[in-house]
């Protein structure tokens, strides 16, 4: 008995060795086979940030150079392409690049290597290294590069300065079994369903009872083949945009019981977009000129900033647009900004915002939009590490080092 019992400890324990070895021989496994990434995966994800129906018509954005099918473990995002930033990427032994500013902008006719463009396009080739631009559609993006600049500066009650008119809303509606109700409405929301403002997971539901036969070929979750079955299910409501119409659907189809999904997409009129171009907020307190301008520089990490248009004393309601945001005087007046923040502001718009009141603060292209590739980092390192995936993302050292503010030395009289 003793023995007998010696003997099963024996092989209890021999089969707890076996599968302590197994699951080690698993862990090695895994340690040597990670999820392996492909270029398309990292584009997937860049997408759902900035849908590329957000971009402008006249925009070049998406894969600019490289294939999607490529393996991707080392990424460098950089505002703009220089030769600089595809020898720190080469350095890095990055397979993509992710640049806001696109390199291929107007058709090219030819790729010579003593042209600017043409030059960066042959090394990137000659170096496997692929280009994708998020430009215009990062700009206008929910938590893209205006985004960014609203939270930088601690605007509150951000809406975008021009709202993204073509972004398209639906409503979806789809019947579910009453169990299976939460699971459904989670999927959804996960993949972008039911955001209104500030809140996310909006959904309504009524209860009810569905009816359907299920006919030859079949393979019914519930009932059986040519009987009329009834079913209590729950309408499930919620609001879908157009860019995440195919993540939702697909969501829907995954999380969804039923062999057959019934679902309708209505399209809806109004609503806000988050999304859209520039952004407009307000301070929580109005601030003092000589405070704001300290806060703009810390926020924006500036030496400096160049002031045009109408001088103010104090300033609360604030537009910003990241890069070249001088066409924007009009739209900053018309909501009533105290102050537009942004970049490349000429002689013309700066008239203009004088004689409209509006204070302007030239932060620079560079100042407005050099957050663009730590954001970028963020957002691709929490992606990577949601899904468990190696990704290594290096932020482009970058500087702007093109003006420079010299004193004349011309004697004045
Ligand atoms: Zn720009």
């Amino acid at each position: 008995m003793q023995a007998g019992i010696r003997g099963h400890d024996t092989e209890h324990m021999l089969r707890v060795l076996l599968s302590v070895a197994n699951f080690a021989t698993l862990l090695q496994e895994s340690e040597v086979r990670p999820i392996e990434l492909t270029i398309g995966d990292v584009i997937g994800w860049i997408e759902q940030l900035a849908p590329r129906d957000l971009a402008e018509e006249w925009d070049a954005v998406g894969l600019q150079i490289g294939d999607p099918r490529a393996p991707v473990r080392r990424v460098i995002t950089a505002l703009t392409l220089t030769s600089n930033v595809v020898e720190q990427a080469k350095a890095f032994g990055a397979q993509l690049i992710v640049a806001h500013h696109p390199l291929i902008f107007r058709p090219l006719k030819s790729i010579q290597h003593r042209t600017r463009v043409g030059s960066i396009v042959t090394a990137l080739i000659k170096n496997d290294i692929a280009l994708y631009a998020a430009h215009t559609n990062l700009d206008a993006a929910v938590g893209g590069v205006n985004d960014g600049l609203a939270n930088r500066l601690g605007l509150v009650e951000v809406e975008p300065l021009v709202p993204a008119a073509h972004l398209r809303r639906y409503k979806l509606v789809t019947f579910v079994p009453v169990e299976h109700e939460a699971e459904v409405r989670d999927a959804l929301a996960e993949a972008g369903a039911g955001i209104i403002g500030n809140y996310s997971h909006c959904a309504f539901s009524t209860q009810g009872w569905g009816s359907f036969k299920p006919l030859a070929g079949a393979d019914p979750y519930i009932g059986e083949v040519g009987k009329v079955e009834q079913v209590q299910e729950v309408r499930l409501e919620m609001v879908v945009d157009h860019h995440a119409r195919e993540r939702v659907i697909d969501a829907l189809w995954k999380a969804h019981p039923y062999e057959e999904v019934a679902y309708d997409l209505y399209p809806i009129e109004g609503g806000r977009s988050r999304a859209g171009l520039g952004r407009i907020g307000r301070f929580p307190e109005p601030m003092a000129l000589s405070d704001f301008l300290a806060h703009v520089a810390d926020a924006l990490l500036l030496d400096d900033v160049r002031l045009a248009g109408a001088s103010k004393e104090k300033v609360q309601r604030v537009a910003v647009v990241g890069g070249s945001g001088g066409s924007f005087v009009t739209r900053a007046l018309q909501l009533g900004a105290d102050v537009l923040i942004t970049g490349d502001v000429d002689y013309h718009d700066a008239d203009e915002a004088r004689h409209g009141g509006l204070l302007v603060v030239d932060a620079g292209h560079f100042g407005t939009e050099k957050h663009v590739p730590h954001d970028l980092k963020t957002y691709l390192d929490a992606e990577a590490g949601r899904r468990g995936a190696t990704l290594h993302v290096q932020v482009a050292g970058e500087e702007d080092a093109f003006w420079q503010v010299k004193s004349s030395e011309r004697e004045r009289c």
